[in-house]
C-alpha cells in the first residue's frame, strides 16, 4: 500500500500529546532509576573505600609481616612492616614474585612450602630469612591458602614474625614461668611452715603435761625433804627415842616415805615421756630425709594422729581398726606427714561435732599394704572432688588452709610407688582417703 503523503495525514493533536506524555514519563523514570543507581553506586563506593581504609590501616599498623599473593605467587598486597624490614619502598615490592623477597638459599624450601599449601590446601609453617639491606632477617613464617568465591586456591597469605621477637617472647615466658615456680616453692614452704606450726602446737601441749608433772613432783620432794631434815636434825641433836617416835608420827614420815617413792617414780615417768616426745620428733625429722626402710604403718599412724589431736581445739575420737601391726616400706617421716595431713583434714571437717569420729584402718593387702582415714563429717562435695588434689585448692578460711596438704601428700605417696585416692562416699557419708605402699618386712 502506497504511503500517504504527510500533507494528506489528518491532524490528530490528542494522539501526539499522549505520545509526548509517554515519552516524558519514560524519561522521568529513567532519570529516577539513574539517580537511584547513582546513589547505590556512591554508597557502595563509600563502603569499598571504608573497607580499603580498614584493610590499609591493618596493613599499615601490624608489626608482623603480612604478604598476600595471587595464584602465580606474585605479591598483591603487603604490610608496611615489610618495607620497614627490607628497607625498600612498598611500591617496588608489589607485583614481584614473593620468593624474590627472601634470601636465595631459602627459596627452594619456600617454593616447596608454597606447592604443599596449594596442593593440600592447608597452612604450613617454615622459618625463612627476608633479604634486607642489613642482611638476612629470620622470620617464623606461616603460609595459608586464600580461596576465591568458588573455593579454588586464589593465592597465599604469608604471615611472619621476626624470630628475634619470638625469642624475646619465649624468654619473657620462661622468666614468668621461673617466677611462678619460685612463688609455688614459696607456697610449699608456707605449707611446710604451717604443718610445722601445727606440729609445734602439739609438741608444746604434749610437753606441758609431763613437765608440769615433773615440776609438781619436784615440789613435793622438796616438801618431804624438809620433813626428813627436821627429823634428822632431831636425831643429830640426841633426841630421846620416845621423842623421835612422836616426831615420826607427827610428821607422818611413814606415809611420806611411800609418797617420796611415788614422787620419784612420777618424776621419772614425766622425764621418760619428755624423752619419748623428743625421740618421736627426732625420728620424724631424721626419717623425713632418710633412706627408705621397713616400718610399722599402724604405729606411725598412731603417732601421727596423736600429734594432730594434741593440737586440736576440741577433742575428737579416733579409732584404730584393722591389723595391729602392718609393715610398710618407705620413708617413715614422709608417710607420717601424709597421715598427719589426712587426720588434720578429717578433724577440720568434723569441726567440733560432738559425735565426730575418725577411723584409721591399716590393712595387709598381700603384695602391698594400705591405710585409710575415714571421718563422719560432711564429706567432699561432688563438684570439688576433681579439684581437691590440685595445688592451692582449699575451701578453708584464709590463713587456715593453704590447699597444698593433699597435693603434697599425693606426691609423697606417688614417690613411694603408691596412690592416694578419695574413695566414693559410702552409705554413711563422710570422707575416706586411702593410700597404698609397698610391703615391708618385720625386723
Ligand atoms: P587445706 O587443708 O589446706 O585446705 P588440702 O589440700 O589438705 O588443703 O585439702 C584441700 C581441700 O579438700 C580442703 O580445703 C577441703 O575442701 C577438702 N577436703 C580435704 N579433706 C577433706 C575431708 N576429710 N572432708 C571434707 N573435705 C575435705
Amino acid at each position: 500500500m502506497p504511503r500517504p503523503s504527510p500533507d494528506l495525514v489528518p491532524e490528530r493533536p490528542e494522539l501526539s500529546d499522549a505520545v509526548w506524555l509517554d515519552v516524558l514519563s519514560a524519561v522521568d523514570r529513567t532519570y529516577a532509576d539513574l539517580v537511584d543507581y547513582q546513589e547505590r553506586l556512591e554508597s557502595q563506593n563509600a563502603e569499598l573505600e571504608a573497607m580499603r581504609r580498614f584493610l590499609g590501616s591493618i596493613l599499615a599498623s601490624t608489626s608482623d609481616v603480612l604478604i598476600v599473593t595471587n595464584r602465580q605467587g606474585l605479591v598483591e598486597e603487603m604490610s608496611a612492616s615489610l618495607a620497614t624490614l627490607t628497607g625498600r619502598p612498598l611500591a617496588s615490592l608489589q607485583g614481584g614474585p614473593v620468593t624474590g623477597l627472601f634470601v636465595q638459599e631459602h627459596v627452594p624450601a619456600l617454593d616447596a612450602a608454597i606447592q604443599t599449601v596449594a596442593r593440600e590446601r592447608r597452612p604450613v609453617m617454615i622459618e625463612a630469612a627476608l633479604a634486607t639491606g642489613s642482611g638476612p632477617s629470620e622470620l617464623e613464617l606461616s603460609l595459608a591458602p586464600r580461596f576465591d568465591e568458588r573455593g579454588r586456591v586464589a593465592g597465599l597469605v604469608l604471615t611472619g614474625r621476626p624470630v628475634g621477637e619470638l625469642r624475646r617472647t619465649y624468654a619473657a615466658l620462661e622468666r614468668s614461668h621461673a617466677e611462678l615456680m619460685a612463688a609455688q616453692a614459696q607456697l610449699v614452704r608456707n605449707e611446710k611452715l604451717a604443718s610445722l606450726g601445727r606440729l609445734l602446737a602439739g609438741v608444746a601441749h604434749e610437753l606441758n603435761n609431763p613437765i608440769s608433772f615433773v615440776y609438781a613432783n619436784a615440789h613435793a620432794l622438796e616438801r618431804y625433804s624438809g620433813k626428813f631434815q627436821t627429823y634428822f636434825d632431831r636425831v643429830q641433836a640426841g633426841a630421846t627415842r620416845e621423842e623421835l617416835v612422836r616426831l615420826r608420827e607427827e610428821l607422818k614420815l611413814d606415809r611420806e616415805v611411800k609418797n617420796l617413792r611415788d614422787a620419784v617414780q612420777g618424776a621419772r615417768e614425766g622425764a621418760e615421756r619428755v624423752r619419748d616426745i623428743v625421740e618421736d620428733l627426732r625420728r620424724l625429722s631424721a626419717d623425713g630425709s632418710g633412706e627408705s626402710a621397713s616400718f610399722d604403718l599402724m604405729e606411725t599412724a598412731k603417732i601421727a594422729a596423736s600429734w594432730v589431736l594434741r593440737g586440736a581445739r576440741s577433742p575428737v575420737q579416733v579409732r584404730f581398726e584393722g591389723a595391729d601391726s602392718v609393715m610398710a616400706f618407705g620413708r617413715r617421716g614422709h608417710i607420717q606427714q601424709v597421715i598427719m595431713n589426712l587426720v588434720q583434714n578429717a578433724v577440720d571437717a568434723l569441726d567440733g561435732r560432738p559425735d565426730g569420729l575418725v577411723r584409721v584402718t591399716a590393712k595387709d593387702e598381700g603384695e602391698r599394704v594400705s591405710l585409710s582415714v575415714h571421718d563422719n563429717g560432711p564429706g567432699v562435695p561432688q563438684d570439688a572432688e576433681g579439684a581437691i588434689f590440685d595445688p592451692f585448692f582449699t575451701t578453708k578460711a584464709v590463713g587456715k588452709g593453704t590447699g597444698l596438704g593433699l597435693s603434697i601428700s599425693h606426691k609423697i605417696v606417688e614417690e613411694h610407688g603408691g596412690e592416694l585416692r578419695l574413695l566414693p562416699a559410702g552409705p554413711g557419708g563422710g570422707a575416706t582417703f586411702r593410700f597404698d605402699l609397698p610391703k615391708g618386712t618385720a625386723s
